[in-house]
């Protein structure tokens, strides 16, 4: 839909609603009309499981057998990821081709650090090239096949470049002090290794929005009033200190809806894509910034920040033990000479892979806990259950939209659809009094 054309009738639908409300008022002058109205609220209960199941029937059998198979497939993707990751891994030891990298980094200087940076830049370059295959099959034909990417080749070869050299310069970053620790400190390394590693998450998510992002995505300040007032009003109303809404051009990648609030003080901003203008309504917008007002009220960062910790500390003690017991038995066929000896990268990329393909419930379940926190946050903001719903819909193009309870659990990093909207309908029942009316006209699935 063209935005204009979307916007107008964001518009037009929120008068709709304003003048319902004061016509709700207005009879509400004559206390015999109101009482009659909730007593036929009373009459005819506003039935949840109804609501859940009429939403979840608007999207068409062939739309949610696509999004299953995407999302089913994409399970099956963890598994190929991490088996693939640990035979390219396995290789560059198993062939020596790890210490041939060091013996490089080592005949050009003798300066320690440099030469664990000159190492990553090969390992980054090999291991990009060795898992080339697996990266355009993901990111690139199966994003096509299931009509999820909008670029060609061309843009998007330019981003996976970009990416790459952000990951050469953020990791080079990370682990020239990484290695230190190991020297330095020999048995206890991962203590602090693992301290370092959350100092340089905070400080990658504290630049991402201001200096990485820009790098995919043009960001240009929301020109069009009748969006950004009403955004900008529910960003003061929960202490929100924004003064600017920011839109960015997420149509160059996908169709895919989605917003943030991002960055501190000085850096702080509201951004939402330009496929949230282009396909929602004013108030699927509103529940959605709401939502990531939530996030930036509820503190998810730091909660984040901490939860995550204590993954990645136990992260690095099991590394700490892995790669000694890998080493104790392969370090000779493998040339590398211990822990402090950069050429055993490879192994440590084994052993966290390992650990991570193992707690992947556990990393779902921290970040899926938050995003249901923020949705119940932004059914409060911005009391749009019905626009809630309706958003919930269009992220079932790419989420399954109504998983059992274990699969959730272990795959899922967002609530399902179906959850979402049985919360939106249950605040809905017990909130009627002041929700939004009913909006289950509006066509979801236009014809493609
Ligand atoms: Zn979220």
């Amino acid at each position: 839909m063209d935005r204009a054309v979307c916007c107008v009738g964001g518009f037009f639908l929120l008068c709709t609603v304003a003048t319902a409300i004061v016509k709700g008022q207005g009879g509400g002058v004559n206390p015999v009309s109101k009482a009659a109205v909730s007593d036929a609220r009373a009459a005819q209960p506003f039935d949840v499981n109804a609501a859940v199941e009429a939403y979840l029937a608007k999207m068409p059998a062939s739309e949610r057998a696509r999004s299953n198979a995407y999302f089913e497939g994409g399970y099956w993707l963890l598994l190929w990821d991490f088996l693939s990751t640990v035979l390219v891994m396995w290789v560059l030891l198993r062939l020596r081709c790890s210490t041939r990298m060091r013996d490089v980094a080592e005949r050009i200087t003798r300066f320690r650090p440099l030469q664990t940076g000159i190492y990553w830049v090969q390992f980054i370059v090999v291991t990009s090239l060795l898992t080339f295959p697996m990266t355009i099959y993901e990111g690139y034909f199966r994003e096509h096949k299931y009509g999820l990417l909008n670029q060609t080749f061309g843009p998007w070869m330019r981003d996976q470049l970009v990416g790459l050299a952000v990951v050469t310069v953020l990791g080079g970053i990370l682990i020239v002090p990484l290695f230190r620790l190991v020297r330095r400190l020999e048995k206890n390394w991962w203590v602090w290794g693992a301290i370092v590693s959350l100092l340089f998450l905070a400080f990658v998510s504290l630049i991402a929005p201001v200096y990485i992002s820009p790098l995919f995505n043009k960001y240009t300040k929301l020109q069009d009033a009748r969006v950004r007032d009403p955004i900008l009003s529910m960003a003061r109303a929960n202490g929100i200190p924004a003064t600017d809404v920011y839109e960015f051009d997420a149509s160059r990648q996908s169709n895919r809806v989605s917003a943030n609030v991002s960055g501190f003080a000085g850096t702080m901003r509201i951004s939402l894509n330009d496929n949230l203008l282009n396909r929602c309504t004013l108030p699927e917008i509103e529940t959605t910034m709401g939502h990531e007002m939530g996030h930036y009220v509820l503190n998810h960062a730091y909660k984040g920040l901490v939860m995550n910790g204590v993954v990645i500390v136990i992260g690095f003690a099991f590394a700490s033990w892995g790669i000694g017991w890998a080493l104790g038995r392969w370090r000779e066929s493998w040339g590398v000479r211990g822990m402090s000896d950069v050429a055993v990268l490879p192994l440590a990329v084994i052993v966290f892979s390992v650990y991570f393909f193992l707690t992947t419930p556990v990393g779902n379940t921290i970040t899926r806990t938050m995003e249901y926190e923020a949705d119940m946050y932004g059914l409060n903001a911005a009391r749009q259950p019905d626009g809630e719903a309706n958003v919930d819909l269009l992220l079932g193009e790419y989420r399954k939209m109504d998983p059992g309870a274990v699969e959730e659990f272990i795959f899922y990093d967002h609530p399902s659809g179906r959850t979402r909207i049985t919360a939106a309908m249950r605040w809905k029942a017990e909130n009627l009094e002041t929700a939004s009316p009913e909006e289950m006209a509006r066509p979801i699935f236009e014809a493609k």
